[in-house]
């Protein structure tokens, strides 16, 4: 039981909603300028998925560099791209500024593929980034291995931009570096509703209304209807992840000797890393749901013995999952769908880099810059068509592509 709770002031200039990557990191960019900033969460700070993310630190989207340029036209898709390259940098000079002690380190981000062709997709990706000076190479069969202290995959991708930290310290500490500028937060304070008068917007909670005259979304996958079409406007998918207990010396010489996070390339992917204390964690895509069972915990220690059988006689120690938001369009959705309201949210596991880079650009839209000079696409707000239908294609699609993953892992090479 907190001894003081503050209570909930009746006005501020700005109420950000969500205290994830997203809403911490607009409040401290609006803080540069006045700290008369909320910020509300239903839950505790990074409770979503900003506390409970697999701490891959990753520049870029989804879409490749030559997609961006092809759907935003060279300039601006040219544009698009250098700013979601530096994202990744933008976190780790962050984490230096503010002194955030979260066991940042930015020496690599490695994608591995699980067969020929992807490792071509993977060059291809390489190539793009390499022609517009990004440090990404592509390693060989035999340099994977190293790394990785696995010989199943066939190559990789090597990004040096990236790197890894601890999420739960990382969104703590964009938590107190706002704070400690007078941001305001409260926990277990939900927004219930909006309603825009004159002069701005009033925010409805269980402890009191609040004023603002600029209001920002930033519940990213846990967003409930604030607005009707909100949480139709992404796909929902979860992920699940577990750690092991701490990994013998003998052990952590043959799992991820290499040290470096990784994502693989199957349809159903799964990302793993080391953790500072030598715990290893991996994360995979998670049943459709918020609670675990006994079949969670199981299915990710396949998923880990799969890839390092000398795992086998290692308990895990802690299972839990969390909502990824997959937005429309494929890249994330900054929205102003009203005057005064700003919507950022959809990063489909990329939200570490890309949630913290948005908190700039949502503060500069309102701090009044016009939508259309953004350095992101402003887009309009709907809900995507036959939206409902969406979660159960989602559920189908996921299940097919288990299915094809795993005909491929038996076909492609022998247990594999
Ligand atoms: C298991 C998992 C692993 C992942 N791994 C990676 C990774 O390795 N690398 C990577 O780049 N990305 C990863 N991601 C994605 C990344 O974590 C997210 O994109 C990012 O954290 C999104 O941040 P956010 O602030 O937008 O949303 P969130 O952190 O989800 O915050 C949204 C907040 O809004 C609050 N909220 C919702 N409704 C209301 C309301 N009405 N009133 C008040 N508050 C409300 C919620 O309580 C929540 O705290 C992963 C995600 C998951 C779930």
């Amino acid at each position: 039981m907190p001894a003081f709770v503050a209570r909930l002031p009746s006005r501020a200039r700005c109420v950000v909603i969500g205290a994830g990557y997203t809403g911490l990191s607009t409040a401290l960019e609006l803080s540069a300028i006045d700290g008369d900033v909320v910020v509300l969460d239903a839950l505790n700070i990074g409770e979503g998925a900003s506390g409970r993310n697999g701490g891959q630190v990753i520049p870029g989207l989804k879409l490749n560099p030559d997609e961006l340029e092809q759907r935003f036209g060279q300039s601006k898709g040219a544009a698009l791209t250098d700013l979601v390259g530096g994202a990744a940098q933008h976190v780790f000079d962050l984490i230096k500024r503010l002194g955030i002690e979260c066991g940042a380190r930015q020496d690599g981000w490695i994608q591995a593929a699980h067969h020929d062709a992807a490792l071509d997709n993977l060059l291809n990706r390489a190539v793009q980034w390499q022609s517009r000076g990004g440090d990404v190479q592509v390693l060989d069969q035999a340099q994977t291995t190293r790394l990785l202290g696995t010989s199943i995959y066939k190559g990789a991708l090597l990004d040096r931009r990236a790197g890894q930290l601890q999420p739960y310290q990382y969104v703590q500490g964009l938590a107190a570096a706002a704070r400690s500028r007078g941001v305001k937060i409260f926990e277990h304070c939900a927004a219930l509703q909006l309603r825009r008068g004159e002069g701005g917007w009033t925010v409805t909670t269980a402890s009191g209304e609040i004023r603002a005259e600029q209001v920002v979304i930033a519940t990213n996958a846990y967003s409930s209807p604030l607005l009707p079409a909100l949480p139709h406007t992404y796909v929902t998918l979860w992920s699940l992840q577990a750690a092991t207990a701490p990994l013998s010396a003998a052990l952590l010489d043959q799992v991820l000797p290499g040290g470096l996070p990784v994502s693989d390339t199957f349809r159903v992917l799964r990302y793993f890393r080391r953790t500072d204390d030598g715990r290893f964690v991996l994360g995979t895509r998670g049943a459709f749901r918020d609670a675990l069972n006994g079949g969670d915990v199981a299915r990710v220690r396949a998923e880990m013995l799969d890839i390092y059988p000398m795992l086998e006689n290692v308990p895990i120690t802690h299972c839990w999952c969390g909502r990824v938001a997959v937005p429309a369009a494929s890249i994330p959705m900054l929205s102003q769908p009203e005057p005064g309201l700003t919507v950022a949210l959809g990063y489909y596991g990329r939200g570490v880099a890309m949630a913290t880079r948005m908190g700039g650009l949502v503060a500069d839209l309102v701090n009044g810059l016009p939508p259309e000079e953004s350095a992101y696409p402003v887009t309009p707000f709907k809900a995507m068509p036959a939206a409902p239908l969406h979660r159960n294609v989602a559920r189908v699609a996921a299940n097919v592509m288990r299915f094809q993953d795993l005909f491929e892992r038996r076909v492609r090479g022998g247990k594999r």
